[in-house]
Order: structure tokens, then sequence, then C-alpha cells
């Protein structure tokens, strides 16, 4: 129930800052290299003279697998036994969130944490006991400007979020597909990146303003005893966390920052309540993602965050802003 979830344990969230590498235009545009990995340690990274410890810090030249391992393994299993779990990636726009979550969907060594995570779980189905009865269904969506659109049934824009029997609360209506394989799991994830293309102009711009979900639950019940257990897993590519320069902004677009500012703010305040153990009240109602991730966030689910950076002295600030966030949940 809520109230059981309501209080977090600070073992089940676990942090992880990834750096990608310098991009072409950075270096072309004469931008430094600034932070440093202290030797010996995996878990640090330095940057303006002060250092952040997380879980697990990502070197840039970390692989696609070992980013796997390192996030997203644990809360697979977990999921297989019941257990509800969040992956999300945080970051500003262009530090690799997308490439950390999707990657390249169909090339073995650059595939991100949702296809790994979809062979994974066929996997594990395909190898248990007979008396194992599996269904898995996958929903898709995206929340911008606070409204949530079905990216897998385009006349669905604003779906609302209800509170089930148990005052746990879902998105109403939402597509669920029931897939049998890890292919039909790819079919349905392009289907609803084409369906996010052409509702848009900008592609690159609006997936940088929305979040994007994606929520895959896996039912089982043994034939023989009829337990069953339900594991929900939400797999979240967040808006781009930059600040919008307060000068430069206006109308529709400053309307938009405010928005994100507002519910990622909500998002790390849940977080850090969630991570201080004085802290009786989490504050999940405070904005419309943070309500759908409440069954799914602290208590008995497994978190992992990844923070995704970049290491270009151009980006410091954000650089340093996107660590502080990490910091919140620790
Ligand atoms: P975001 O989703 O945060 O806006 P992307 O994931 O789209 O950022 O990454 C921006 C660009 O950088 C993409 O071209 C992506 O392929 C590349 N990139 C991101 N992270 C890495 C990485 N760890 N190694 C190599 N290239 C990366
Ligand atoms: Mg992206």
């Amino acid at each position: 129930s809520g109230d059981d979830n309501s209080k977090g344990n600070e073992d089940s969230i676990k942090v992880v800052a990834r750096f990608r590498p310098l991009n072409d235009s950075e270096e072309r545009a004469g931008s430094k290299f600034i932070v440093t990995f202290p030797h010996s340690k995996d878990d640090q990274v330095s940057i303006g003279g002060k250092v952040y410890q997380f879980d697990r810090v990502l070197k840039p030249n970390i692989s696609q697998e070992n980013v796997y391992n390192t996030a997203a393994k644990d809360i697979v299993s977990d999921v297989l036994n019941g257990y509800n779990g969040t992956i999300f990636a945080y970051g500003q726009t262009s530090s690799g969130k997308t490439h950390t979550m999707e990657g390249v969907i169909g090339d073995p060594n650059l595939q991100g944490i949702i296809p790994r995570i979809i062979s994974d779980i066929f996997n594990h189905i395909y190898n248990m006991d007979e008396n194992l009865e599996f269904h898995i269904k996958v929903s898709y969506f995206e929340i911008y400007m606070d409204k949530i659109r079905d990216l897998l049934d385009v006349s669905k824009v604003n779906l609302a979020v209800h509170e089930d029997k148990n005052r746990v609360p879902f998105v109403k209506g939402a597509t669920e597909r029931f897939v049998s394989s890890p292919e039909e799991v790819f079919e349905v994830i392009e289907q609803g990146k084409s369906n996010r293309h052409v509702a848009v102009t900008n592609m690159n711009e609006h997936s940088s303003r929305s979040h994007s979900v994606f929520l895959i639950q896996v039912k089982q019940e043994n034939i023989e005893s009829q337990k069953k257990l339900l594991g929900k897993l939400y797999l979240v590519d967040l808006a781009g966390s930059e600040k919008v320069s307060k000068t430069g902004a206006e109308g529709a677009v400053l309307d938009e920052a405010k928005n994100i500012n507002k519910s990622l703010s909500a998002l790390g305040n849940v977080i850090a309540a969630l991570a201080d153990s004085t802290k009786t009240h989490v504050p999940y109602r405070d904005s419309k993602l943070t309500r759908i991730l409440q069954e799914s966030l602290g208590g008995n689910a497994r978190t992992t965050i990844v923070i995704c950076c970049s290491p270009a002295s151009f980006n410091e600030s954000e650089t340093k802003s996107t660590l502080d966030f990490g910091k919140r949940a620790k």
C-alpha cells in the first residue's frame, strides 16, 4: 500500500554518475576535459577541486554492457521476483541520457539499458520452471508540460493519473501491449518513437523538453500453487536539466523551462526525502511524474539514478548542478 511505501531505505536508491567523452564540436571549440577520476577509486570524480562520491562513477570509455551491469542488472532480478523498480537518466541535453537508456537498439555493443533489460527478462523466462506462466506487457508515454501523451496511441494526448483500489497511482487508459519476445518489444518501441516524431516539428528539441517513460510489467503465476507475482519497472529518460537563460527565454520556451524545472525539482525533493531517514513525508503528489512513480520509488522498490554528465569546460556549471542533484539522493 501507499503507506508501506511512504518511507524508503537509503540502500534502495543507487546513484551512478556517467561521463561521456568530449565530442567533436566541443574539441573544435577548444573546450577542455575538466574532470578527473582519482586513481584506484571507482566511485569518485573531481571537478574544480571538489570531490563527489556516488555508488559508482563511470568514465567516458566504459562499455554499454558495463553500464547495464552497474545500473540495471540487479533490478531485473528483483522485478522477476515481484518487486517494482525505476531507472532514470538525469542530465543536461546531450549529456548521454538517451544513449544510456536506449543506445542503438539492435547493435550488440551500442544498445543501451532498455534493450538489454528486455533481452535479459526474456532470457530468464525462457530458462525458468515450467510451472510458471508469464505475461509481459509494456506501455510507452511521455510527459510534456505536465500532460501525459500515449506514444502507442496518438489519439490519447492527455491521460489522467488515477489510483487503483489499493491507492496505487497509475496512468489510466495508457495503451498496454502484451509481448512475447524481445523483437516484439523493439517493434513497440520503434512505433512509439515514430509516433513521437510525427507529433512534433523538431524531435531533438522536443525530446529534451519532455520526460519519456517506458513501463514493463511482468506478471507471473505458478500454475500449481497459483501464487501470483507482479513486478513493474519504469524506465525514464528525463527532460534536459539545463537552466534556460533567464534573460533570453520568453513565451512558450519559458513556460516549458519552468515546467521542466518544477517537475525535476519535485523529483529531487522526493529522492532527497527518501534518502533522509529523518524525513517522514515524501512529497510524491507534487508532480505527475513522482505520482506515477510513487509505488516504484523507495520502500520495497529498487531505484537507480544515472546522472549523465559532459566533461567539457563549456558545461562546467551544468555538470556541477547535475552532480549536486545526484548528491541529494545520498
Ligand atoms: P541526451 O539524451 O542527454 O540529450 P544523447 O544520449 O542524445 O544525449 O547524447 C548526445 C550525443 O552524444 C549522441 O550523439 C550520443 O550518441 C553521444 N554520446 C552520448 N554518450 C556517449 C558515450 N558514453 N559514448 C559515446 N557517445 C556518446
Ligand atoms: Mg535524449
